[in-house]
């Protein structure tokens, strides 16, 4: 009998069994890949998520550090640099290995096994695998969006609210991407059907990918292609990725003793598609909740915990997504052609400020926009 079994070892399930396991608890993490593995993702990782972290970084995980953003919209160009650091650069493979490390470092234990079932006792879980049934007193569910155990609790993903994202690694030689984008993250907006695209710098090679919500895309692969193209890239690349959920959307995150953290509990921020901050912060919570409170309070007291830390910011930028839904052209046109609009959004980017503040900052500003954008 374990006090916790983490299900998932991306940084949701190592920054829940680190969390747990410094406080002493028994953990056994179930992932069914053997470590290092291949993660999809843009391996852009914010302050934010960074600032989550109780150790530091070494340095050959950190690729690039990025100050500024290159901002498409139609023929429209902007570029903003920031005198500091917005985001750094890594690969998926590297830092979820590092962050597992580090998790078992702290006491915690992994098997290699995909958990396929769960069920709930009075006073404890089971957790069947292909390998046999493994029991423990908490259940944190980190296996990301597409796995189907969290459905579970959730219910399978709606269309409506669950994006997707694909992704393409293009060697390169560091020279030539230094030269093309330096420390700058290259956007592009209103692309995927209203979805975004991006072009990230790492350390010999691009991150290109594109992502948009499932119900308006319905052809990510040809959308892909027709961005890869449209940027300079063959496009007969290898593409690889997968479902994310849209953030701020009501969902079940707990019942009884099981916990969902990370993409399975839909983390991710709906209109940047950050998803690696909000998998730590609710994976260190899930941990440290399991061991802080009684058995009866761990459910609600996460809820709570989750509310105030990040809750409000995910549904802050659900409201702003969907206005950028609603007037597509505008909104885009506003965001990516006026200086101090950007400016001002690169800073949520960098966790200097909240959506909240931003859209307080620029509500009293949308007439004077508005009449510039027409
Ligand atoms: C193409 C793409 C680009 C992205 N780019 C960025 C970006 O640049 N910056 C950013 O912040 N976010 C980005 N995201 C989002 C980010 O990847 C996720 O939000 C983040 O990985 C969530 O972490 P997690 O630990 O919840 O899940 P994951 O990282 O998905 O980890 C889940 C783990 O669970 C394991 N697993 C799954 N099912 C089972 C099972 N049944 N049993 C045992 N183990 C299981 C998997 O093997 C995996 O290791 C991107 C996503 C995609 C798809």
């Amino acid at each position: 009998m374990y006090d916790l079994i983490v299900a998932g070892a991306g940084p949701a399930g190592s920054a829940a069994a680190r969390a747990a396991a410094l406080q002493g608890l028994d953990v056994l993490i179930l992932e069914k890949e053997p470590f290092p593995r291949y993660k999809p993702c843009g391996g852009a990782l914010s302050k934010r998520a960074i600032s989550l972290l109780d150790f530091t970084l070494p340095g050959n995980i950190c690729e690039r550090t990025i100050t500024g953003a290159r901002v498409h919209f139609r023929d429209h160009v902007q570029e903003r640099h920031k005198g500091y650091d917005l985001t750094t650069l890594i690969t998926r493979s590297s830092f979820d290995h590092y962050l597992l490390q580090k998790s078992l470092q702290s006491g915690a234990k992994i098997e290699t096994e995909k958990v396929i079932d769960m069920q709930e006792k009075d006073d404890w879980v089971s957790v069947r695998t292909m390998g046999g049934i493994y029991q423990s007193r908490f259940l944190v569910i980190a296996c990301g969006c597409q796995d189907r155990l969290k459905n579970r609790i959730q219910g399978p993903n709606r269309k409506e609210t669950t994006g997707v994202c694909l992704v393409a690694e293009i060697e390169e030689d560091d020279n030539l991407i230094q030269e093309r984008l330096g420390s700058t993250l290259d956007i592009h907006f209103g692309v995927a059907e209203d979805g975004y695209g991006w072009i990230f710098p790492h350390k010999g090679y691009y991150s290109v990918g594109i992502g948009g919500l499932c119900s308006r895309l319905s052809h990510p692969r040809q959308s892909m292609r027709q961005f890869l193209k449209k940027n300079g890239f063959p496009d007969d690349q290898r593409l690889s990725g997968h479902l994310i959920p849209q953030g701020g959307n009501k969902r079940l995150i707990s019942r009884g003793r099981v916990l969902l953290a990370g993409d399975a509990a839909g983390f991710v921020d709906p209109f940047m598609g950050e998803g690696i901050s909000y998998a730590i912060s609710s994976g260190k919570i899930a941990g440290q909740v399991i061991g802080e409170v009684h058995a009866h309070q761990v459910a609600r007291t996460y809820e709570k915990r989750i509310k105030d830390d990040f809750g409000e910011e995910l549904r802050y930028a659900l409201f702003f997504t969907k206005i950028m839904h609603s007037f597509p052209d505008i909104f885009l046109r506003i965001m990516a052609c006026e200086d101090e609009v950007l400016d001002r959004y690169i800073d949520i980017a960098a966790a200097r400020i909240s959506y909240k503040d931003f859209m307080r900052w620029m509500v009293p500003r949308i007439p004077m926009s508005l009449l510039r954008a027409i």
